[in-house]
């Protein structure tokens, strides 16, 4: 009979983290959470959020948000469905709890698109597991531009969104990196390295023990 052997602890084995891009309207946190989520080398699950606000033409429903009524927002929020909710701009937006639960506990990492208020929440409840980072727009005047050239929204929406902006502008202090998005490619690559070294945090670094345990029983040498 074959005889089992015990496995050999992997160096790569780790606790899941969830990665957090927020910043305000225009500044490109989208753009660049869908991009590196959907780059499959790192195979990041994106959190799909629910909200109450209409959804715009380019958005599809299940794969940009769950659009839902204020109603079932109410419910899932009263049956402790969201892992942290927050109103921004008039409407209500909230991550989904079950799912985030169901990927961290299979060991892969997640990234939020989410506002500062719901930032506050997720570390609340998953401390070291977090890791945040904060968009920041070139200047004032190119969020301006990024917003009218999405046309997506109306002319009242988007002067609701500058005038928000300017308060969510000033929450940066409160993240663990900050990006200043003047070019796409270039904050891509700055995410990629804040995800990388993330990663290789000894304290997240679960498989390492065993990892270097086993290494050290080994016979120190071949002759
Ligand atoms: P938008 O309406 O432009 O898609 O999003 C507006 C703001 O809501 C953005 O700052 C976005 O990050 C934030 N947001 C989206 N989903 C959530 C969520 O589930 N929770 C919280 N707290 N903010 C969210």
């Amino acid at each position: 009979m074959k005889q089992k052997t015990a496995p050999t602890p992997s160096p790569i084995e780790r606790r899941g983290l969830v990665l957090i891009l927020s910043s305000p309207s225009g500044a490109g946190k989208t753009t660049l959470t869908r991009n590196i989520a959907n780059a499959g080398g790192w195979r990041l699950e994106l959190s799909i959020s629910v909200t109450t606000r209409e959804r715009r033409p380019s958005e599809i429903d299940g794969r940009h948000y769950h659009f839902i009524d204020r109603e079932a927002f109410e419910g899932l929020r009263a049956r402790d469905d969201l892992l942290e909710w927050a109103e921004v701009h008039g409407n209500f937006y909230g991550t989904p709890r079950r799912a985030v639960e169901k990927t961290l506990a299979e060991g892969r990492d997640m990234i939020f698109d989410i506002d500062y208020q719901g930032t506050r929440q997720v570390r609340e409840r998953l401390q070291d597991d977090v890791v945040t980072v904060f968009i920041l727009p070139p200047s004032f005047s190119e969020l301006r531009h990024r917003l009218e050239r999405r046309a997506e929204d109306s002319p009242a929406t988007i002067e609701k969104r500058l005038a928000n902006a300017r308060n969510e502008m000033q929450r940066w202090v409160e993240y663990d990196y900050v990006i200043v998005n003047d070019d796409l490619d270039e904050s891509f690559r700055a995410l990629e390295s804040i995800l990388a070294a993330e990663r290789l945090k000894r304290v997240r670094r679960t498989g390492l023990a065993g990892f270097v345990d086993s290494m050290l029983a080994e016979p120190a040498s071949l002759v």
